[in-house]
């Protein structure tokens, strides 16, 4: 097997499964209870929110534990607007959000709240100057991702929270394809939200964290946890191991992310020989995801007979994989065929260069044979 859509998901590391089932046993108790064992579990999961805040640089915050970067995504859009006073009605977003992103606000849409959807450049920046003229009084919250998860571009998230913050309006941002991946300002944005299973850690825990100001209105009603933002008992093991995930995959993190430049160079000049094929990604991509096009042949049937040679790529993101033409390559290149003839390969530190040949081979072959 080649698997190559490590943004998509990762397979947990051999550590972190066995360190969270050592954790199920021995931090089984409710965090929430008053006796020992009890108090045992809140305080590990204290020291855990300790080291994941030490880790992103996260000074004063507060982390709420989620089931994934879905439903942080949620409860940040729709708890944030809904702590806001009324006359907040606009919310401010980009073409290149993820689905989770895009469906809570189109939710928000239909009861009433106004979308802005602020300008890219031809590299799918967004255009600041436009972001700057969006800011009035009535703007609830700015959401935008700091890369995308299709073609890996990257926002100037700095620069973006400071437009954001001189005109006193909060700034979310999904950083799930960057944590793990490169050391960005996490703490610039007012809420972040990531996900472990991107990290090789463990599939159904996330975080929302957000400066310990924001005001947040809880989704999820029920009895007190970790935090007053998300009711249920707290899931120590899955937190434990989310915390585990996140110190492993920052030790060598310059090592690592060098090898995967290295990969992604690799990766280009090989499909530079490759006739009709186009890369859609921007040169200051993050180097672990690179999308092309190879004209003339649909990304879907692409897919589909690379997974038939156990070499698994993907079409979109997954959250919107049964679509048959990307959206976020038809906005940044205008180009119907090449959104719908778009891959994505992304990359991880644990990717050999034997898989890019063979990747190479393979569709090299498909085109010659079709
Ligand atoms: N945001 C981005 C940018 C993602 O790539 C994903 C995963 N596809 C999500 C959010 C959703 O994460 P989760 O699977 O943890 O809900």
């Amino acid at each position: 097997m080649i698997y190559l859509d490590y943004s998509a998901t990762t397979k947990p590391d051999n550590r972190v499964v066995k360190y969270f089932v050592k954790c199920c046993d021995k931090y089984f108790g409710n965090a929430n209870s008053l006796y020992k064992i009890g108090r045992q579990s809140k305080s590990a999961i204290d020291r855990a929110s300790r080291n994941i805040c030490k880790i992103l640089n996260l000074d004063n915050h507060d982390l709420i534990f989620t089931s994934g970067a879905t439903e942080a995504n949620n409860l940040a859009i729709k708890g944030v607007v809904e702590s806001l006073p009324s006359n907040r009605k606009r919310i401010i977003t980009s073409v290149f959000e993820h689905s989770s992103i895009v469906a809570p606000i189109n939710f928000l849409q239909k009861k009433g709240y106004v979308i802005d959807l602020v300008h890219i450049n031809k590299d799918g920046e967004i255009d600041l100057q436009h972001l700057r003229s969006l800011m009035s009084d009535d703007v609830a919250l700015v959401s935008i991702g700091s890369v995308n998860s299709e073609l890996g571009i990257r926002q100037p998230i700095g620069k973006i929270a400071a437009i954001a913050h001189q005109n006193n309006v909060l700034f979310h941002c999904d950083v799930t394809q960057s944590v793990g991946k490169e050391i960005i300002d996490f703490a610039s944005p007012d809420l972040i939200s990531f996900s472990a299973h991107k990290f090789y850690g463990i599939k159904g825990i996330g975080v929302l964290a957000k400066r310990k100001d924001v005001k947040l209105t809880s989704q999820i009603h029920g009895g007190h946890s970790t935090t007053i933002y998300r009711s249920g008992t707290p899931n120590t093991a899955l937190i434990l191991s989310l915390d585990r995930a996140l110190r492993i995959i920052y030790r060598n993190h310059e090592k690592k992310y060098a090898k995967v430049q290295a990969l992604n160079l690799l990766l280009q000049d090989r499909l530079a020989v490759l006739p009709n094929v186009l890369i859609n990604s921007p040169k200051d991509a993050l180097p672990h995801i690179l999308n092309f096009s190879v004209l003339g042949h649909s990304s879907r049937q692409m897919v589909a007979e690379l997974s038939r040679k156990e070499i698994y790529i993907s079409n979109h993101s997954a959250c919107a994989s049964n679509t048959d033409k990307s959206l976020a390559v038809l906005v940044l290149t205008d180009d119907l065929k090449r959104a719908k003839s778009s891959l994505r390969i992304s990359l991880s530190h644990q990717s050999k260069k034997s898989e890019i040949k063979h990747l190479i081979f393979e569709i090299k072959r498909i085109t010659e044979t079709r």
